[in-house]
């Protein structure tokens, strides 16, 4: 069945977010003839319209305004956007930004939103989305029957979409009042690459022992390229001040989705798995044989970190 498709964008240093980007991938394979649209709001939003690639049309608004997300102004724009497109089908981030529009956007049309999607599948007409439940433990899938179908996706669930960026523009009406006031924004520390935007994510926990054993996982990071690899850490080992709380992986931390997820002397609690199952391949290194991680792990490595994680490093250093 063709599904016409709008993407919400967001912007990132006034060009589409990479997240973005892998909505606009994964909206050009499920159209299956039917149209992709993308919405951009705040300042550039014109300008990046012509970096959506995989829309052929892009609904924007330059609107300063929009520039720091307020629910209720950004869910008026987002509507005039799938009113005029005709949308069956809303993909947006599981972001800040989702996470409040999602519900707040299906609601409003009176349909329903399927939240933290990791994959989104045409099953022969119908689209199903698949979503963790259960702390991680399953997956469930759903079909949404009213139109249109709304859905958060996490990120890296889709391949980046290729192609021109948006042949057309079509302008929406600047943002209106809101009761909500921004008081300030404080950016969390974190220099280099960012977790959920790397390839490989090696975390390390409570069985480091020490927050020492964190200089050894950035030195596996560091063998494996900067450019490609980043350190998380478990809530225990962030809750003992050996790693900052920024790179916390999990149910109240963030969401991972690398082709690569390495837990080191992490047991694999399912506030842990929530925020790393949708991972590629999992390799758990843990000295206990029946850690719950071994579970969730494509490859296991059982043994004590301090002898495996050197020399894995070693090795890795031979290959370059
Ligand atoms: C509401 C709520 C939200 C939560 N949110 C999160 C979250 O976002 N993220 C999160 O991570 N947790 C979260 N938790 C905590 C979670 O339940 C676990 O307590 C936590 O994940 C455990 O961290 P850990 O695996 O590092 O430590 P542990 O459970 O203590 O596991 C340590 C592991 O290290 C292994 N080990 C010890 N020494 C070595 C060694 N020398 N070599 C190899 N292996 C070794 C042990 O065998 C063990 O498996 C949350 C809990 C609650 C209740």
């Amino acid at each position: 069945m063709a599904n016409n498709i709008l993407v919400v964008g967001e912007l990132d240093g006034g060009a589409p977010s990479t997240t973005t980007l892998e909505l606009l991938g994964g909206a050009q394979g499920l159209a299956a003839g039917g149209s992709v649209s993308v919405s951009l709001l705040g300042t550039g939003a014109t300008a990046a319209a012509g970096q959506a690639a995989g829309a052929a049309k892009a609904y924007v608004s330059d609107d300063a305004a929009y520039d720091t997300f307020r629910g209720e102004q950004w869910l008026a724009a987002v509507q005039e956007a799938v009113t005029q497109s005709g949308a069956n089908v809303v993909l947006i981030g599981q972001s800040v930004v989702g996470r409040e529009l999602g519900p707040r956007l299906a609601s409003r049309l009176g349909t329903a939103a399927a939240m933290d999607c990791v994959s989104v599948a045409d099953a022969g007409g119908a689209l199903q989305f698949t979503r963790p439940a259960y702390g991680g433990n399953a997956l469930a899938t759903y079909t949404i029957a009213t139109s249109p179908a709304v859905a958060t996706v996490r990120a890296k669930s889709f391949e980046p979409a290729s192609g021109g960026g948006a042949g057309e523009t079509v302008a929406l009406p600047g943002a209106g009042e809101s009761r909500v006031a921004v008081l300030g924004s404080e950016k969390a520390e974190s220099t280099g690459l960012q977790i959920q935007d790397a390839a490989v994510v090696i975390s390390g926990g409570r069985g480091l022992g020490a927050p020492e054993g964190f200089q050894q996982m950035e030195a596996l990071a560091a063998a494996i390229g900067t450019d490609k690899a980043a350190v998380g850490a478990s809530r225990a080992a962030v809750d003992l001040g050996w790693y900052p709380p920024s790179q916390q992986v999990g149910l109240t931390g963030k969401v991972v989705n690398p082709d690569l997820y390495i837990a080191v002397a992490i047991s694999g609690a399912s506030q842990h798995m929530a925020g790393c199952s949708g991972s590629k391949v999992i390799v758990a290194i843990n000295r206990d044989k029946d850690a719950n991680i071994f579970g969730f792990a494509k490859y296991g490595i059982v043994g004590d970190w301090k002898a495996v994680v050197p020399a894995l490093i070693e090795e890795l250093k031979k290959l370059k």
